[in-house]
């Protein structure tokens, strides 16, 4: 059986601790390799790999690190389906969407090739008699990422292509679940000439993350999983002293407003609630229905619900593949049958579903619960998995107090024609990222990714300018280049003349 090893120094290197976990394809249900987890020891290498590679990376010119990134983007695009394919057989996310995963990765290395733009400081000249003032940022150090499942090449690629474009080393703890994708990536990067070190992979569980979390040499860490980890990881980042930015779990509400085109918002509820199975932190998992549009837009959801094609994420013609686990499968049907006994109303039900020639995948079908009571726990809690909440709301008022009651604020849209009340929505509600008619408002590159409340942890959204503060520490210079007038003794506190 293929084991997935440890990426230390530009190199393969092999597990040494004896656990391992298993690794599946979610479309068979079989294992198919294992993933080898982390001493302490092994972390510490990969730290001291990554401390030894930035004495040379971060003070390495800028032309340098842009050359790498160029040359790392052109190896990225003529290995998109390579990288997919692995997504599809450890996620069991369909092909297209994997390749759209890989291509709002590569989004990010693309404004890495950037970055001399965005590092070019600010300068003040003669700010007082001779006095200039210049504003730089410098890199951390080694700094150190790790990832949730369900985006197994682009959420490292928000994080280390600008970490490492900023001129710091990085070591990665991917998920145990999907590991093979980064790995792949980081082997690209040392193809494309990033220097040994700058880039360490290692796998495992708790062990490895505590022991990045508690390490001297990180200076700070990047997190993105769910809300309870999130707030672990920042709390024990923060008093080993380190930097960090954790962002957590999400239940993206989307309303719908009775002027709203109920089959466009039907359609993007779809693609939003069952793409990737529900398994997006940026999912629509509740739509509130605004008014008397309830049962107009129920219907056509469960219409095109009922239409959905599932099966293996190899087969071009299915349009939602299997769970990561049986176990999360299992769970996520769990919620579906307490919502009927706890008053929704089971519109679709997607329980119990297998797909021929894949009994013992981790398929499941989608959901559609209507009129679910806010104690629902399949209200309350996320359930990351193809289950659309639908919330009924007299007005506009009830469902923005609703949103904002909720205790994630990552995503969240709505569907109108009205801009008054569009506008009205992009200030009142609590959430990071708002898409008007636009359900899975991921920002772009060049803007920053970050949610509120529980959905994120620290004060830095990822990547964009975010993520390059983040990566970075200010220094302000001021400079006299003294005349001998300048001279003289005066013990008051610096002023300007
Ligand atoms: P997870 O929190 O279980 O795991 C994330 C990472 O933390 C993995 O690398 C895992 O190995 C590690 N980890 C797990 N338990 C740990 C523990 N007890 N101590 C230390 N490390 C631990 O998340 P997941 O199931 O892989 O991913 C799904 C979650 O991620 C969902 O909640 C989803 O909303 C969230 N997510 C959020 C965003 C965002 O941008 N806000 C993006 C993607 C996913």
């Amino acid at each position: 059986m293929k084991t997935i090893n440890h990426w230390i120094g530009g190199k393969p290197v092999e597990g040494t601790s004896g656990r391992f976990a298993p690794v599946y394809n979610p479309a068979t249900g079989t294992q198919e390799k294992q993933v080898a987890f982390a001493t302490v020891d092994e972390v510490d290498a990969a730290v001291a790999s990554a401390k030894a590679a930035f004495e040379s990376w971060g003070t390495a010119s800028l032309a340098k690190r842009t050359a790498f990134l160029f040359k790392y983007r052109e190896l990225l695009d003529a290995h998109r389906d390579e990288i997919a394919a692995l997504i599809t057989a450890e996620h069991g996310k369909v092909h297209s969407d994997a390749l759209g995963e890989v291509a709002r990765g590569m989004e990010i290395v693309e404004l890495a090739c950037g970055i001399p733009e965005k590092l070019k400081g600010e300068l003040s000249t003669q700010v007082s008699t001779r006095v200039d003032v210049a504003s730089i940022r410098q890199p951390l150090g080694v700094v150190a990422g790790i990832t949730p499942f369900n985006f197994p090449a682009m959420v490292p690629m928000w994080m280390f292509p600008i970490a490492i474009a900023c001129g710091n080393t990085f070591v990665l703890k991917p998920s145990e679940k999907d590991p093979s994708a980064s790995y792949l990536l980081a082997e690209l990067a040392s193809q494309a000439g990033l220097p040994d070190g700058v880039l360490n992979i290692v796998q495992g569980d708790k062990v490895a993350v505590d022991r990045l979390l508690e390490h001297p040499d990180i200076a700070a860490v990047s997190f993105v999983g769910s809300t309870p980890i999130a707030k672990y990881i920042q709390l024990k980042a923060v008093e080993h002293g380190k930097r960090v930015q954790a962002l957590g779990g999400a239940k993206n509400h989307m309303l719908v407003l009775p002027d709203a085109d109920l089959d466009f918002a039907a359609d993007q509820a779809i693609n939003a609630a069952y793409g990737s199975a529900g398994e997006r932190c940026m999912a629509v998992s509740v739509v509130v229905a605004v008014g008397d549009t309830g049962d107009e837009l129920v219907g056509k959801i469960a219409e095109r619900a009922k239409a959905l094609k599932i099966g293996p994420g190899t087969d071009p013609s299915s349009e939602m593949g299997p769970l990561i686990t049986r176990e999360h499968r299992d769970k996520v049907a769990l919620y579906v049958a307490s919502a009927a006994e706890q008053g929704a109303e089971v519109v679709v039900d997607g329980t119990g579903y297998t797909v021929d020639g894949h009994e013992e995948g981790f398929f499941l079908g989608v959901s559609l619960l209507d009129k679910v009571p806010v104690t629902a726990d399949a209200y309350r809690d996320e359930i990351f998995g193809p289950v659309l909440c639908v919330v009924r709301a007299e007005t506009y008022d009830d469902a923005i107090k609703l949103i904002n009651s909720s205790r994630w604020g990552n995503g969240t849209a709505i569907f109108t024609r009205d801009g008054g009340a569009a506008r009205r929505f992009q200030l009142e509600v609590q959430a990071g990222m708002v898409g008007v008619n636009v359900p899975i408002p991921v920002p772009v590159g060049y803007h920053s990714f970050g949610g509120w409340k529980d959905s994120l942890f620290g004060d830095h959204h990822i990547y964009g300018n975010d993520g390059i503060a983040f990566y970075t520490q200010g220094k302000v210079i001021t400079t006299r280049w003294p005349d001998p007038s300048d001279g003289g003794i005066n013990l008051g506190f610096p002023s300007n003349s």
